[in-house]
């Protein structure tokens, strides 16, 4: 169990998106480079983007997840998790950051259609800073479980859904442009704005989990899970399980034991000013 069970998660901003399956056309060249640079993966493949990025998202096929209502819907069922963890993130940043606009998640099967162009599945998890939106085809959970030998749970869900929610508070803050101006290397702008969004999802989880949030107070185990869905994403790992070596000068994310170290210090501090990774003296600084 995750969410209280009588948790009203109904201002969640989350719908199941249609769109992008038909019609897909495959860019390439430089329509693809811009827009690897602009949206924030979570770890995925790159070579998914498809370019395209001057169409509107055809909002009208996105399916609102009337059924979700409760935290016990939320336990229950992955996309009206995902709807749960919108509410509760809205709840928390709307204090902690005020200055941010709520987003929103469009959850998607096979490929979509954003205003930072088309996708499909391959990429995982992303923001797109031009829509404000978070992307995510939930069959990425399975993939985290299955292929990267995470044991995610529903805690490891809610922290990918953290991490690109933080990736929308830099948005706010500024500090997505570190991302683009450094993109890689093992201490780049493109790594410390990944570990902090780590962090932010950290924050995030302990703050949902006090007495006010939507969120029950998780068990060590859950941790222990949500910690191995960080550690799973990790460049290193990652490297290593499609190249057999790692190479940390294309770092963009991070290594293991970093993004696992930058989400317990949000998660320990309970405050997303301890996650100031942009002006740390070293990303292994947490
Ligand atoms: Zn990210």
């Amino acid at each position: 169990m995750t969410f209280r069970e009588n948790a009203n998660i109904g201002s969640g901003r989350a719908s199941r998106g249609g769109g992008g399956g038909g019609g897909l056309a495959v860019g390439g060249g430089i329509g693809t480079l811009l827009l690897a640079l602009v949206i924030m993966l979570f770890g995925g493949d790159p070579g998914a983007i498809l370019g395209g990025g001057s169409q509107a998202p055809s909002q009208a096929e996105n399916v609102e997840l009337s059924e979700c209502q409760s935290g016990a819907d939320a336990n229950e069922n992955v996309d009206c998790r995902m709807k749960g963890g919108m509410a509760s993130l809205e709840q928390y940043w709307s204090q902690a950051y005020p200055k941010a606009q709520p987003a929103s998640a469009t959850i998607f099967s096979g490929a979509v259609t954003t205003q930072c162009g088309q996708a499909t599945s391959q990429v995982g998890p992303f923001y797109c800073p031009l829509d404000q939106k978070i992307y995510l085809d939930t069959a990425f959970f399975q993939q985290l479980e299955g292929q990267l030998g995470a044991s995610g749970g529903s805690l490891g869900e809610l922290y990918v859904l953290g991490h690109e929610y933080g990736h929308h508070i830099q948005n706010y803050t500024g500090a997505l442009q570190a991302s683009q101006q450094d993109p890689r290397g093992p201490e780049s702008g493109a790594v410390r704005v990944e570990l902090q969004a780590d962090c932010f999802a950290g924050a995030w989880i302990a703050n949902a989990s006090g007495p006010e949030g939507l969120l029950e107070p998780p068990t060590k185990e859950q941790i222990q899970s949500a910690l191995s869905a960080a550690a799973a994403v990790g460049d290193d790992s990652i490297q290593e399980r499609m190249q057999g070596q790692v190479t940390p000068h294309a770092w963009t994310h991070g290594s293991s034991e970093q993004r696992v170290g930058w989400f317990n210090r949000g998660y320990e501090s309970k405050d997303p000013n301890q996650c100031d990774v942009l002006n740390a003296g070293s990303v292994d600084d947490f």
